[in-house]
């Protein structure tokens, strides 16, 4: 076993809070928790292949371990409700695509790289509207400009989209991006991604993979409105303080009485399924989202996993901060995340 075999073996054994630092909460109380949660793998192993094998870089798991996982045998409904164009500070242009859906009231959005790339629910012809409501709306083809009265022909590109007797969107096969679609899954940061926080890595692997995409000119960014893994911005808080007591993130949220990782990526598939992105190439280090995205019955299917390589690792720039440190580290012992630099432990 070379070092860092050796260093990633013993994660899992030194995972005790320090309870001389938590001198307001009962101490009995903590400590029986923390016994209960030490040496605790929060993901099951199955589902977690260890860093040390090299492959297979998309989790090998079968049919039958598929359907055993707690994911949801239903997806979500999700439609889209407006689509627009937003040129960017960074050069490239967006579409931003909002949902609604039948599981929650959040506004779960998908940033779009590509003009070409449609949403089943948007395109839908709906009874009684106009040519103007759908350019409203954003269900156009080509580009908006000053007069232009039909959404569904762009007279100035001479691009028309075609429907089928019901109304719906006909996909046309598109031979400029024949690879699979570039996406990352990004669950909303607020401290990441607006109050600069140095806590986590969320608004730099934003940035980066919305880079990535722009350079390659296609791509999704599908954004879940849940907060801190799924437990909120005021959890997320507590979790932070529990942090700075010396609670790991893991340990954090479940002193809280929340799951490691409340997150659903149900709403992903069904975003990714609306907008016919069917086979993907997906930005994450998370191997468990790969599996939670192709969901049960694998609607979508994940055909290569680009890890997404923290910026400080492979240059002077990026986040640095001792938090993100450990948050990376937590990321990689406790929750199986295939990132192949090890930390100092
Ligand atoms: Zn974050």
């Amino acid at each position: 076993m070379n070092s860092q075999a050796e260093d990633i073996s013993k994660v899992g054994n030194n995972h005790t809070i320090n309870e001389n630092n938590i001198a307001t909460v009962d101490k009995k109380v903590i400590k029986d928790r923390i016994i209960n949660f030490d040496n605790m793998t929060v993901l099951s192993p199955s589902l977690t292949p260890s860093i040390l094998n090299e492959e297979p870089m998309i989790p090998n798991i079968s049919e039958k371990e598929r359907q055993n996982l707690p994911l949801p045998d239903k997806l979500p409904i999700v439609n889209c409700i407006a689509r627009a164009r937003i040129p960017t500070t960074n050069g490239p242009e967006i579409f931003l695509h909002l949902y609604e859906n039948n599981i929650d009231n959040k506004e779960h959005l998908a940033i779009v790289f590509g003009e070409d790339i449609r949403s089943k629910t948007l395109y839908k012809k709906r009874e009684g509207e106009t040519q103007q409501d759908r350019m409203t709306r954003g269900a156009y083809i080509g580009k908006l400009f000053p007069g232009r009265t039909e959404a569904d022909y762009d007279s100035q590109l001479n691009l028309r989209l075609k429907f089928n007797s019901n109304g719906e969107l006909i996909y046309e096969r598109d031979t400029s991006h024949t690879e699979p679609t570039l996406v990352r899954i990004h669950s909303e940061c607020y401290t990441g991604e607006t109050a600069w926080s140095a806590r986590c890595d969320c608004g730099e692997q934003f940035d980066e993979a919305g880079r990535l995409m722009g350079e390659n000119g296609h791509g999704c960014m599908v954004y879940l409105r849940q907060e801190g893994r799924g437990i909120g911005l005021g959890e997320k808080l507590k979790a932070y303080n529990l942090q700075d007591l010396g609670a790991d993130t893991v340990q954090a949220n479940l002193l809280l009485r929340h799951p490691a990782d409340g997150r659903s990526f149900s709403l992903a598939t069904a975003i990714l399924d609306d907008l016919n992105l069917l086979e993907i190439q997906l930005l994450t280090n998370n191997p468990d989202k790969i599996i939670a995205v192709e969901g049960k019955h694998q609607v979508i299917k994940v055909i290569e996993r680009i890890p997404m390589v923290p910026l400080a690792w492979r240059s002077k720039e990026g986040i640095q901060s001792k938090e993100v440190e450990g948050y990376l580290r937590t990321k990689i012992e406790r929750m199986g995340h295939l990132l192949e630099k090890p930390l100092k432990i």
